[in-house]
């Protein structure tokens, strides 16, 4: 171990407490993945017509020209389960592909690159939110690459330094590992939530939660984060407000996030501030940014909002038990 590796930031203990969800298709990367479509031709004939996800999330909703190859979804969306191509993952190939033509400067970035940048270098708990269908270990080991890959020597030392700063204040007993064990420690605190895959079913149907669309399943993920982050500044005797951010590049996942905030999320967490990044709009390469309070910024007067400041509504329910165990596994 080298001098540098002892070194710690402690100045972590006294940041703010923001968190980030993270889409991954088109918000983080740009992933080469198709899904396999079909299109209506001449004479009504239907066509195979592979799309990227940038173009899926355009024409999802057009059934009357666009459907899914022989009506099926789950074989148009073979490539986003947990299939090997030769010997490596099609999820870590996509990514690798994705993540290189990046650094390489072949591709400018997708609009949350940045921000997930630097999330990584302060050592930020964050979690991917994605309608994908790998097992959480796989997005896990997607991000990994993304940390080998992209942060700088410099970039990298900074975050271990972070990261460092926060086990030895907020997880004495844990003790000082070497820099592998510290990135897993990391790593093992965020949330890799492939809302299609069996490892989030199980997770969801354990919690009532059972098969629903996209949407939906991603607001089960957004809660299930919060709630994540919630016992974790708890358990760290830290009071600050805390702020959590939800970027989609899908603008149909971003409204149902948004609304559920709203009509939800605000409930259950008042003392939590959301912002929701829309990420679609080329004119706004950070994302278009939605700021939804809870409590504190609740407008006075009104029937509906006497309901939403009744004691009654504002204790958090306990997590179902065994919640929290799968997307850590
Ligand atoms: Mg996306």
């Amino acid at each position: 171990m080298t001098a540098a590796a002892h070194k710690a930031n402690y100045r972590v203990a006294d940041r703010d407490l923001k968190y980030y969800i993270f889409d991954w298709d088109d918000n983080i990367l740009h992933m080469p993945t198709r899904i396999h479509m079909e299109r209506r031709g001449p004479g009504g004939a239907w066509l195979p017509h592979p799309v990227s996800t940038a173009v899926f999330s355009v024409i999802r909703s057009d059934t009357a020209n666009y459907r899914p190859e022989n009506g099926d979804w789950e074989l148009a969306c073979r490539e986003f389960r947990d299939v090997e191509v030769g010997d490596e993952n099609v999820f870590l190939r996509d990514t690798r592909l994705a993540v290189d033509r990046v650094a390489d400067g072949r591709t400018p970035p997708a609009p949350s690159f940045t921000r997930f940048r630097q999330v990584l270098v302060e050592g930020r708990i964050f979690a991917i939110v994605t309608a994908r269908g790998h097992a959480p270990d796989v997005i896990r080991a997607g991000v990994a690459y993304f940390i080998a890959r992209v942060l700088s020597p410099g970039e990298r030392e900074t975050m271990l330094r972070n990261l460092r700063g926060y086990m030895d204040i907020f997880d004495p007993a844990h003790g000082r590992g070497s820099d592998a064990e510290t990135l897993d420690y990391y790593l093992r605190h965020n949330k890799y939530h492939a809302v299609r895959s069996p490892a989030f079913e199980t997770l969801a149907s354990r919690s009532g939660n059972g098969a629903r669309s996209t949407e939906e399943r991603k607001q089960f993920a957004v809660r299930d984060f919060v709630r994540h982050v919630i016992r974790i500044a708890r358990e760290r005797g830290l009071t600050r407000p805390i702020s959590v951010g939800f970027s989609d590049d899908d603008a149909a996942n971003a409204r149902a996030v948004e609304s559920y905030v709203r009509e939800e999320l605000r409930r259950e967490f008042p003392a939590v501030k959301f912002v929701v990044y829309y990420t679609a709009d080329p004119d706004i390469p950070s994302g278009r940014k939605v700021e939804v309070h809870g409590q504190l910024s609740l407008p006075l007067g009104g029937a509906d909002q006497r309901a939403d400041r009744s004691p009654a509504r504002m204790p958090r329910r306990p997590a179902p038990a065994g919640e929290e165990e799968i997307a850590d596994a």
